[in-house]
Order: C-alpha cells, then sequence, then structure tokens
C-alpha cells in the first residue's frame, strides 16, 4: 500500500492534472482503508469546490498552504502511530 504523504500528495496533485489509472488505482484503494486521507481527500475536495464555485482568484488565496499540509501530515502520523 502506498504511504500516506504520497495518497495525500496524488489527492492534491489529481486537482490539478489528471492521474493515471494506476496511480488512481492506488490511490483509491489507500483512501478507502485510510480513514485520515479519507478525510483529508473530502476537505481538500470541499475546498476545490469552493474555488471553482468562487472564481480562481480565491482560489489563489485559499490554496492549501505549506503550514495546513504540516499540520495534516502530522494528524496523519499521530493517526498511524495510534495504529499497531
Ligand atoms: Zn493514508
Amino acid at each position: 500500500m502506498m504511504t500516506c504523504e504520497k495518497a495525500v500528495g496524488l489527492v492534491s496533485e489529481a486537482l490539478d492534472r489528471e492521474l493515471t489509472p494506476s496511480e488512481l488505482k492506488k490511490v483509491r484503494w489507500h483512501i478507502r482503508l485510510c480513514p485520515a486521507c479519507f478525510k483529508y481527500e473530502k476537505q481538500i475536495q470541499l475546498l476545490h469546490d469552493f474555488c471553482v464555485k468562487y472564481g480562481d482568484h480565491i482560489c489563489d488565496e485559499v490554496e492549501l498552504p505549506e503550514e495546513a499540509r504540516t499540520r495534516i501530515k502530522a494528524a496523519l502520523e499521530s493517526a498511524g502511530s495510534r495504529k499497531e
């Protein structure tokens, strides 16, 4: 299974480009098994929908900043560490 880091990266990339079928398959699979990444995908899609609705200029402002990514990564790591 791909790592959370990779899955999260691809989820973000999917908003900018079409993922390859194999990438898509791996991401889908990961998200089905990983609640943290599932949540991340929902959040980023909400954000993306918001941007599409209200325009790219807003999207530029609300685009996931490095700090948010770090926060999500930390959340993912703590979620992972709770697993045995
Ligand atoms: Zn994950």
